[in-house]
């Protein structure tokens, strides 16, 4: 339930996977709706038919579930102002353009592919190597503003294809108000005749988004920086459209980094570094490419966000580990920098390790048990029950507990025997050989038993119990991790520690 007139809206175009700037805007627009008791709504902008590819609506629905925040509005959430895919709404458009044509803030064009590859050649010099479509080019130009009217009519009676474009006006400073960035002031002379609708008759993004977030009554309007060019173009269309009195409010939230600070972090980096960028995985249906996401890397959705969160913004007091109400609680877009931020993986798991830490076992169990399953691990809820604390401080990503768990149900594959042979003798030898027989003996397995045989035969061989802990951890274990020795053994039982110990003492005698 929604309790003030607040509205934000997340637009993404459905393009392919979502880069995690995607869905740190659409966190901060969540995160600042539910503050104000507002609603988050969801709109697909998939104008530019071109580049729409299927599936990648359901993908971001679905990754904004799986982050915990999803819209309160969007096209699997009808509310009052559906549709919510542009491409539905696509007969609402053309009246507009038309009133800006009207009003003389538009015009027609009706220049082809060639003309404009023509212009550009033509006007390409030092000084302008990309020659735009602009106040200074447009009367040399094949449009409504050129052309007699009869001519107009005439091409549009016959249907020569056209778009729309704005006039933007010469020499005008325009001021954007950011609740992050404050004033921004723009020339208009630096801004192209933007094309506002297309000769498929579709908006381009430009008109479609002012249009909409007028007629979706959204209040704030927050979105990458990356969109902050086109900001003076917006507020044009909003004061031509006549709805001035009703703009929302901006912010332009900074860009995430490439570790290294130089530049947006793309898909690339993360193809090139080794880490996930998407938030899910995405397969391009196209060509089958897979790309890993979060997710499936084995993050957990509170850490995501919380790293995601962080990523711009902090709440002054030094804190980091934030759930989603308490982000709730204490965001605010003022907080947020204007400056990028460098996307850190270290600190992404850093952020994942803690959330494990902190996650009951109820929480971890069925992500846990499924990845085991995919690894050919069937193992009981009871057993994972007791299983998942003792390991879980080690676990950096939920994949992890593949390797920390494996050894608890199938004998280590590779054994370090390395790590034990330069400090390996007889002595040792034959105090494993008396254990294990000794072990045979015992009647209950309980973790005190099994750790007081072992303390009573180091004493009788005159070892210490340290110097035949190691050996008996790559016995058990194969590597050098893991918890107590003795809590292992007890967890994997008596045959398979004496199974483990008798193979690893064969190797030792090799
Ligand atoms: N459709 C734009 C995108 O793909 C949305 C920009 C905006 O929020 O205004 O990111």
């Amino acid at each position: 339930m929604t309790a003030s007139n607040i509205r934000v809206r997340f637009a993404p175009s459905p393009t392919g996977g979502l880069h995690l700037g995607g869905v740190r805007t659409a966190l901060f627009n969540y995160l600042f709706a539910k503050k104000n008791k507002g609603t988050f709504v969801l709109r697909i902008e998939d104008t530019d038919q071109g580049r729409f590819v299927p599936g990648a609506e359901q993908y971001i629905v679905d990754c904004l579930a799986w982050c915990g925040i999803s819209p309160d509005e969007g096209p699997h959430k009808e509310g009052n102002y559906g549709p919510y895919r542009q491409s539905e709404r696509k007969s609402s458009y053309r009246e507009y353009a038309e009133m800006l044509i009207e009003k003389g803030f538009a015009y027609y064009a009706f220049d082809t592919p060639e003309e404009l590859e023509k212009m550009r050649e033509t006007f390409r010099s030092e000084t302008n190597p990309s020659p735009q479509y602009d106040g200074k080019i447009r009367m040399k130009m094949n449009n409504s503003l050129t052309l007699s009217k009869e001519r107009v009519d005439e091409l549009l009676e016959l249907g020569t294809p056209h778009v729309v474009r704005i006039k933007m006006p010469g020499a005008t400073e325009i001021i954007l108000r950011d609740m992050i960035r404050g004033e921004i002031a723009f020339n208009t002379d630096l801004v192209d005749d933007k094309v506002l609708l297309k000769a498929d008759g579709m908006p381009t993004y430009h008109l479609a988004v002012v249009v909409d977030d007028h007629a979706m009554d959204i209040t704030h309007a927050f979105r990458g920086e990356e969109w902050l060019p086109s900001a003076p173009v917006h507020l044009l269309l909003w004061d031509y459209l006549g709805w001035k009195n009703s703009m929302p409010e901006w912010a332009h939230f900074p860009l995430i980094l490439k570790p290294d600070g130089q530049g947006k972090l793309s898909k690339r980096d993360g193809d090139r570094l080794g880490f996930p960028v998407f938030a899910m995985d995405w397969k391009d249906p196209k060509s089958d490419e897979l790309t890993r996401g979060f997710k499936e890397m084995g993050f957990l959705p509170e850490a995501f966000i919380n790293m995601l969160a962080m990523l711009g913004w902090n709440d002054g007091t030094g804190e980091e580990i934030f759930g989603l109400d308490q982000l709730v609680e204490r965001f605010s877009i003022e907080r947020i920098h204007k400056g990028g931020a460098k996307f850190d993986f270290e600190k992404a798991k850093w952020f994942n390790q803690e959330w494990i830490k902190r996650s009951e076992t109820t929480r971890l169990l069925p992500l846990v048990k499924e990845i085991l399953n995919k690894n050919g691990i069937h193992a009981n809820d009871e057993v994972l029950e007791r299983l998942i604390p003792m390991v879980k401080e080690r676990c950096q990503l939920i994949n992890d507990f593949i390797p920390q768990l494996s050894y608890f149900f199938k004998d280590p594959v590779e054994i370090d025997i390395e790590a034990v042979q330069s400090k390996w003798d007889q002595k040792k030898h034959s105090f494993f050989m008396d254990w294990i027989a000794t072990l045979d003996a015992m009647e209950s397995w309980e973790m005190a038993n099994i750790e007081s045989a072992f303390k009573e035969a180091s004493a009788l061989a005159g070892i210490k119990p340290g110097e035949l802990q190691l050996p008996l951890r790559i016995m058990l274990v194969g590597a050098k991790f893991g918890p107590t020795v003795f809590d292992i053994a007890h967890q994997i039982g008596k045959q398979a520690t004496t199974r483990r110990i008798e193979n690893s003492l064969k190797l030792l005698a090799q």
